[in-house]
């Protein structure tokens, strides 16, 4: 039997048919926002559908997940001031993910797995699963593909994790993006703050935060040094994302 875990492939009736054997649907949410002069605008929003289209392949033999059509837009009014940048409203971000798991709880898809690409998007995430709690038949769930690799990706890759970063082009590269291999640069970001506000993903405490934009801390976009960034690299941590969520899909499917 063919692998058909794509929802916007199916019909109706298959849907209905395969709510008989799975009752777990991924939703994919990304961006659509500048990522430096290497990287095309979709890289979250792409990163996210193909860790959410790998976990479900893998899965297959014991959960016939499916994958709903990607969110490919995201909150991103911090990108603003680079072209290409399309940003939704944080309430408008929320909504649309509420909307999209009340429609899948309606139909029987009683746990909800949203794959996030974008660190800019987890206030709305967060905002749309407390406005569902006590209001929706299924449990919806909030997982950064980032986060699933968090205590290794520094044995892997040079810091700052950040943005378009070596982790971020290693990833998005290993997974079949396009790559502008001669536009990468190198630009570790500016600092805020000595010591409260670095720009870095995975920087220990103390921090703090403040609102910026991202042309205050970088001039290409980039925050990271995204020379460095390999194929290889790439496949290591994406070996372990996938690995990680592939055991959270087990989990949830045993409840
Ligand atoms: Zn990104």
């Amino acid at each position: 039997m063919e692998k058909e875990y794509l929802l916007a492939n199916m019909t109706w009736q298959e849907v209905e048919k395969r709510l008989e054997d799975c009752d777990i649907a991924l939703v994919p949410l990304g961006s659509t926002e500048q990522h430096g002069p290497a990287l095309p605008v979709s890289t979250d929003h792409f990163i996210a559908t193909q860790f959410a289209h790998k976990t479900a392949e893998t899965v297959w033999d014991n959960h016939k997940v499916v994958v709903t059509p990607p969110i490919t837009f995201g909150f991103s009014p911090h990108h603003m001031e680079f072209k290409g940048t399309i940003t939704l409203s944080e309430l408008t971000l929320s909504s649309m993910i509420a909307d999209i798991c009340h429609s899948l709880a309606q139909h029987g898809f009683k746990k909800i797995v949203i794959v996030n690409g974008h660190g800019g998007n987890e206030t709305a995430i967060s905002n749309a699963l407390h406005d569902m709690h006590g209001n929706i038949d299924a449990k919806v769930y909030h997982l950064n593909w980032y986060d699933m690799a968090g205590d290794k990706i520094k044995e892997i890759v040079t810091p700052p994790v950040y943005h378009a970063c070596d982790m971020e082009t290693s990833v998005a590269w290993y997974l079949g993006q396009r790559v502008l291999e001669d536009k990468r640069v190198d630009e570790p970001g500016k600092v805020l703050v000595p010591g409260f506000i670095i720009p870095d993903g995975l920087a220990p405490p103390p921090r703090a935060t403040v609102s910026y934009s991202f042309k205050e801390i970088t001039e290409s976009g980039v925050v990271g040094y995204s020379t460095k960034a390999t194929k290889e690299k790439g496949k290591l941590i994406a070996d372990l994302v996938l690995e990680r969520l592939v055991s959270f899909i087990k989990e949830i499917g045993k409840m």
